[in-house]
């Protein structure tokens, strides 16, 4: 009797040992803050992954309703991917804290903060006041808009999942290079077309572009937000009317998440253009993932640049 019973128990033992070696190796459950994100995620993953963006492309990223079900995904999360640099700082440390999931609370074996290797522009020199706006004292977190950036967070990604599951490192790598290819071909190709555009003045709603900007020679003098995050006044508005029609502006770059409002009144009284661009792979529907993104920002813009036929 005993010894059958011991039997059964090792043979329970078994299984269980069993089970938890096939849930080890099981796909790692990856939650990112942005589908920018979520899409890095799944070139370095592939099927080892299962990969969900808490917020939309279309929404804007500093302001994400929380929603309960976002909890939960966090709660059932190995990893959480995020952009980092503030850019989440208003929404997603309560969902963190209520997910109760050690491996996803900041400093857990599956949290990621994106932008350790990242170029980081607009760090914020002395002292940061309100009057400021909402000025990030991290630099500006919409640094995934340059295609190098979206190198430097691959490999971040690449480097946790390879923490998390050893035996897969090579796999990693391995698709951590072809997607780095990819992108380098890609960039030559967007390189060769907004070449001849090279210090074209532009205006955007908010900074969401510098790296952006940066990356495609491009020079933006100023912003429909009089300040980042605070909406246009009458006063800023004349303002940067003058100052287009000065400078002969012919493009506002607005993101999806924005009254176009006063982007379409000041472009009548400018000769202006309005242009959605894409801040995020799924800010439009054509921007599917990180290199549809590019594709389809480019292609606006330099549409856009050839129809005006200005420098
Ligand atoms: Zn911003």
């Amino acid at each position: 009797m005993t010894s059958m019973k011991s039997a059964a128990c090792l043979v329970g033992i078994g299984i269980s040992l069993i089970a938890s070696i096939a849930h080890a190796q099981g796909k790692l459950n990856v939650i990112t803050t942005t589908e920018d994100l979520a899409s890095i995620a799944r070139e370095v993953g592939g099927d080892r992954v299962t990969v969900e963006s808490i917020s939309r492309g279309y929404q804007d990223p500093h302001f994400v309703e929380a929603k309960p079900s976002f909890i939960l995904k966090l709660q059932k999360a190995d990893v959480l991917v995020t952009v980092g640099r503030e850019l989440e700082i208003g929404w997603l440390p309560p969902l963190i804290q209520q997910s109760r999931n050690a491996k996803v609370q900041v400093g857990g074996s599956g949290y990621l903060d994106a932008s350790g290797q990242a170029r980081i522009l607009d760090i914020p020199q002395g002292q940061i006041t309100r009057a400021m706006g909402d000025v990030h004292p991290q630099g500006n977190p919409h640094y995934w808009l340059d295609p190098e950036n979206g190198k430097a967070v691959a490999k971040e990604i690449a480097e946790k999942l390879s923490q998390l599951r050893p035996n897969d490192r090579a796999f990693f790598e391995q698709r951590l290079n072809d997607f780095v290819t990819r992108l380098s071909d890609a960039e030559k190709r967007w390189a060769a077309m907004m070449a001849p555009y090279k210090g074209t003045k532009v205006v955007t709603y908010h900074r969401s572009w510098p790296n952006f900007m940066e990356r495609f020679g491009l020079n933006v003098i100023g912003y429909v937000e009089p300040k980042p995050g605070i909406p246009p006044s009458p006063a800023h508005t004349l303002e940067l009317m003058t100052e287009m029609k000065r400078q002969n502006i012919r493009i506002i770059a607005v993101e999806p998440y924005f009254d176009l409002k006063t982007p379409n009144a000041v472009a009548r009284d400018t000769g202006a253009q309005v242009l959605v661009l894409a801040p995020s792979v799924g800010g439009v529907k054509e921007a599917s993932n990180y290199l549809a993104l590019f594709d389809y920002d480019v292609n606006l813009l330099v549409g856009a640049f050839k129809q005006i036929g200005t420098k």
